[in-house]
């Protein structure tokens, strides 16, 4: 655990300047039908509680819930994977099931104001986040028909024959764009960010690098090596 330890002190200072930027402008989340306070403890309630269960699935039995442990990426990346899977994380779609947000103009996708923010849009079905997976299978000069929903995506994506270094490469490429897709979403709500869909991209092949080269102590490859020369690194 202690490779990801600056990753998550850096998590733990974004969350908390995060959750001092909504306390101070809770105005701005008009859209929360009840107190921000409250909604962001409920949030982190919930997170603690998909903790629980995570570990009891990952010892359960070996579901895809179980094989999501991979240790690849940052713990939280890894929860929030899980809870993606599982379609419980706070999409508004969610949020509306539980009575948290209200009104047509709420729920829609914050990336393309087109369609209901459900698991499946936001994480696969959105244009927005089909081009940043789009971006990643280039980058591995892959075509692909987007299995969906998401656990099918999961299943696919995990299902693979790849080996060794490639094999971590390649299912972190899973987490990365999974948790990108899901910051941007945030950006764009809290933040009112513009950011393209092909920089989202560009930002999961550097998470990966970043990952793989934290996790397996690689300096002979920088991240730009993994960036522009994925070919030569995968043989
Ligand atoms: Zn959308």
């Amino acid at each position: 655990m202690k490779t990801w330890d600056p990753v998550i002190e850096r998590t733990e200072e974004v969350l908390s300047v995060w959750r001092s930027r909504c306390i101070s402008t809770g105005g701005r989340l008009t859209l929360i039908n009840s107190n921000t306070v409250e909604m962001v403890e409920r949030w982190e309630k919930c997170v603690k509680s998909a903790y629980g269960q995570w570990e009891q699935s990952v010892h359960s039995s070996n579901t895809l819930l179980g094989s999501l442990w991979k240790n690849l990426s940052p713990p939280k990346v890894e929860v929030f994977a899980w809870m993606a899977v599982k379609e419980n994380a706070a999409t508004r779609s969610v949020l509306l099931s539980r009575n948290l947000i209200t009104g047509i103009q709420h729920v829609l996708c914050p990336l393309c104001s087109l369609y209901l923010e459900t698991h499946k849009h936001l994480s696969i079905q959105c244009h927005f986040s089909w081009t940043v997976w789009s971006v990643i299978l280039e980058w591995w000069n892959l075509k692909w028909a987007c299995p969906s929903p998401v656990p099918d995506l999961a299943s696919w994506w995990l299902a693979n024959g790849y080996k060794n270094l490639e094999k971590h490469i390649w299912e972190s490429c899973f987490y990365a764009t999974l948790w990108s897709i899901w910051l941007v979403r945030n950006d764009y709500i809290f933040n009112n960010s513009t950011t393209q869909a092909w920089e989202v991209g560009e930002l999961v092949k550097t998470r990966v690098a970043m990952w793989m080269k934290a996790k397996f102590d690689i300096k002979v490859y920088s991240v730009e090596d993994f960036k522009f020369f994925l070919d030569g690194i995968r043989k």
